[in-house]
């Protein structure tokens, strides 16, 4: 019996994701192949959480499941932006699965935000097809921290963003500081020999990052900025293919970008990528933060004001294990409640009504936090197991 990863090569695949507020359209942009496969080696046929996406390879011979993912897209954020009321746009995404040994077909499917399925698309992948471009890079990298071999620990590159190459010193500290910091939250402490990661030091023409609401715009490897959606605080990048072009030799299933620039702001998207800020003084605090959206696909625990009201719907409980619109709670923290301080509490996900969270404080809410709240410590530790056991 072959495994899925019996091949030992990962494929890329990209997409383009576009379309309007209500309305979605999958293309396939590009197939690619990489040598070795970082991925988990268990639970392959199973999703840990449903995701505003999900990706499924199947045997076209027999049907038979070969590997699932689940992920969420900056294309589905934007779609709850006013931009999206008024003209189409697309965007860039690209997923890695292990190369099947026959022909597979692939399954993407796009979710609104009631979770019913807003576009879908099938296609064939042929492990053997000639056009199949390999992906191959030769970054710099150094180990920051390693658990274990690459087949049986979650591999995370640290990558550099907007560092010269007179700066790429303060980039491996910095790249230091921030595996201290998720270290230092548990269940990342207790699990800590359960990750990989490596520090991938890509050489920017010019120092720091584009911040368009400020009038700079810089040149580099990833081309990320602030002001994403008009938004002064989030900092992404849209350029998800020259992202995994550059981390072509490296192992890695989990992405974190440290942009070089003490301007406050950062992102996270679950099962993407996490960017953010490496020199402002709540750095450790965001970069954990932001991984708890981009590893373990938490929810944010904050509400400032009531701006994304339209996010989640008394109908629908939300996929994202920290926060719950009670209408399936037995499926949240309900078995946790009256232990280590865990309530419900009212306000999350954006909204001061109608989404609930289960301690007053967390990594998820606030940077003054202790650490992650025992709701969020229990989805960490989950997705942590699955990936490893
Ligand atoms: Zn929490």
């Amino acid at each position: 019996m072959l495994a899925a990863y019996s091949q030992e090569r990962t494929m890329r695949l990209d997409y383009s994701f576009s379309g309007r507020t209500s309305e979605a359209v999958i293309a396939l942009d590009e197939l690619r192949v990489i040598e070795g496969w970082a991925g988990r080696r268990v639970h392959l046929k199973e999703l840990p959480l449903k995701g505003n996406g999900q990706l499924t390879l199947r045997a076209a011979q027999n049907g038979e499941v070969l590997y699932r993912m689940s992920f969420s897209t900056l294309f589905q954020e934007w779609q709850n932006t006013e931009e999206a009321t008024q003209l189409r746009r697309s965007f860039e995404n690209v997923f890695l699965v292990p190369m099947p040994d026959d022909t597979a077909v692939v399954t993407i499917e796009l979710f609104d935000s009631k979770g019913n399925i807003q576009a879908v698309l099938n296609h064939y992948v042929n492990p053997g097809d000639i056009l199949v471009r390999p992906a191959s890079s030769n970054p710099a990298v150094k180990d920051i921290y390693i658990g274990g071999p690459v087949e049986k620990c979650i591999d995370v590159a640290i990558v550099a963003e907007g560092y010269t190459k007179s700066e790429m010193d303060v980039f491996w500290k910095d790249a230091r500081e921030a595996v201290k910091s998720i270290f230092s939250h548990e269940p990342f402490k207790r699990m800590k020999e359960r990750f990989n990661f490596r520090a991938v030091g890509l050489e920017s023409s010019q120092s720091g990052v584009s911040i368009p609401g400020k009038g700079v715009w810089k040149d580099t490897p990833l081309h990320s900025s602030f002001d994403t959606f008009y938004s002064a605080r989030y900092l992404t990048t849209l350029k998800l293919k020259d992202l995994h072009d550059a981390l072509a030799g490296v192992p890695y299933e989990h992405i974190i970008i440290l942009a070089n620039t003490d301007n406050y702001g950062g992102g996270g998207i679950y099962n993407s990528y996490t960017l953010t800020t490496a020199h402002h003084h709540q750095f450790r605090p965001v970069v954990v933060h932001e991984f708890g959206h981009s590893f373990a696909g938490l929810a944010d625990e904050y509400y400032y004001d009531d701006q994304f009201s339209d996010y989640y719907f008394p109908e629908v409980e939300p996929w994202e294990q920290n926060i719950t619109t009670m209408f399936d709670f037995d499926s949240k923290w309900k078995d946790m409640l009256g232990r280590d301080g865990v309530s419900v509490l009212e306000g999350g996900g954006y909204m001061s009504k109608g989404v609930w969270r289960g301690c007053e404080d967390c990594r998820m809410k606030t940077n003054t936090a202790a650490g992650f709240c025992p709701v969020c410590q229990r989805a960490i530790e989950r997705m942590i197991r699955f990936y490893t056991e």
